[in-house]
């Protein structure tokens, strides 16, 4: 598929304020060939293709790509809904660079047949740098073929429906064998209902059901427990009952921004699972986030369209966008003074690095890959989401007013969006690729 106008370039040189471990410096970056080559003082100067110069702009910093470890870009038989290339357009507007896919596509990811034909859909449509994880297959042979090849996978996905796949413990043991990642949709089948209203869904998917899957999942693995990384945390208690057992932890803005009353308000248009919580469970998940309980935030990505998000609320799917609003809304954090801007660049990259196991991306050092999103902090807008690159242009943060946002994104040295503008990617990578050897 064609992707449009490109800006490629050998050298570039980057002058103005970024983040450099946990601090915010003042200097240049020289990108080369795909790589950070260089951090030097502000008066640096050498021949690049490019100079991006910002240093009378002390509200715009660099920050390390955001990599996104928990994305649904659909593609397949849903490509109605969202595919590779929508989905990675709408990634680099929102200041990432690296996404990895869920597997609940369809046809599912559980074969590693299907694994590699969606693989080769982001070889030629993305945007961005890209991963995908497995689903827990349905038989011990597919399980095998899938831990043959896991060199090319960034781990496993399992979501509720899976808790009684007679290969669930094979495949989290074989996760243990092969140093896999394993990713937790935490909500247990056996205590979760449905419900006709609109606000109260927290009522019948409750934390309990949460805290009995991450337990159950736990006595499924053991002795053999894998890399466990609990997804989408709803509530303080999940947080803490996952470190409890050594898991990461992930949440979403959703879940930090957002509460059981805007489900009431917009009906199916905020249903997500887990569900928005009371405004007491989301303050108390708040300020877990601010003592530096959460190691990664998330998008969950989950595009539907307005005909089936139309459904009687019982029966519509849920799950709505957020790759496009993550860092618009991190940033707005920080203006509120919830979290500094180094602390939003340990969550949103170099701890989802650290987590996914990949090494060269998640910061800005010299011999890292080029990855970098260059952020306004200071820059006012309002989220629609008719400006959306996604197919799906509803959001449950339609009209919040946020302060800060990505205005120029760049993956591999080249630039790939900028003020407004999307270019083509010179080079995308399956960042399997730079998973650490054991
Ligand atoms: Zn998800």
């Amino acid at each position: 598929m064609e992707r449009g106008a490109k800006i490629k370039m050998k050298k570039m040189l980057y002058k103005g304020k970024f983040v450099f471990n946990d601090s915010i410096l003042q200097g240049t970056i020289l990108l080369e060939n795909e790589k950070i080559t260089g951090i030097h003082g502000p008066a640096y100067s050498t021949d690049a293709d490019v100079v991006l110069d910002y240093q009378t702009q002390p509200q715009v910093v660099a920050i390390p790509g955001l990599i996104d470890p928990h994305t649904h870009f659909r593609g397949f038989n849903l490509s109605y809904k969202e595919d590779e290339y929508t989905g990675t357009r709408g990634a680099v507007k929102g200041g990432c660079t690296t996404i990895v896919e869920m597997p609940n596509t369809q046809p599912k990811m559980d074969r590693i047949q299907t694994i590699y034909k969606k693989l080769k859909e982001y070889e030629k449509k993305s945007f961005v740098d890209y991963g995908v994880y497995a689903g827990v297959p349905s038989s011990i042979e597919n399980l095998e073929e899938i831990l043959e090849h896991f060199g090319d996978i960034m781990g496993f996905k399992i979501f509720p429906a899976d808790y009684s796949n007679p290969c669930l413990k094979a495949t989290l043991n074989g996760a243990y064998d092969s140093n896999a990642l394993v990713i937790l949709h935490a909500e247990d089948p056996d205590l979760t209902q449905e419900c006709e209203t609109p606000g109260e869904r927290w009522k019948v998917r409750t934390i309990e059901s949460v805290l009995s899957a991450i337990n159950k999942i736990y006595a499924i693995a053991y002795p053999k427990v894998p890399r466990m990384h609990l997804a989408h945390a709803s509530s303080a208690e999940e947080v803490l009952e996952a470190k409890r057992h050594n898991y990461t932890v992930e949440t979403i803005p959703h879940y930090l921004l957002l509460d059981s009353e805007t489900e009431r308000k917009l009906g199916s248009f905020a249903k997500i699972n887990p569900p928005l919580r009371p405004q007491t469970v989301v303050q108390q998940l708040v300020e877990v986030l601010k003592q530096g309980g959460i190691d990664a935030i998330g998008s969950d990505h989950a595009p539907h369209t307005v005909e089936e998000k139309s459904a009687p609320f019982i029966e519509a799917p849920s799950g709505v966008p957020g790759i496009e609003v993550t860092l618009p809304l991190m940033l707005t954090m920080v203006n509120w003074g919830w979290l500094t801007l180094p602390q939003v660049v340990r969550l949103t990259s170099t701890n989802p690095a650290s987590i996914l196991g990949l090494e060269r991306v998640g910061k800005i050092a010299p011999g890292y890959v080029a990855n970098l999103t260059i952020v306004d902090l200071k820059v006012k807008g309002v989220i629609l989401g008719e400006k959306f690159e996604s197919k799906c242009k509803h959001t449950p943060f339609e009209n919040f007013k946020h302060v800060g946002s990505p205005i120029t994104t760049i993956l591999h040295g080249d630039i790939v969006y900028r003020d407004g503008e999307i270019f083509a990617p010179g080079h995308t990578l399956n960042v399997s690729k730079l998973k650490k050897q054991r």
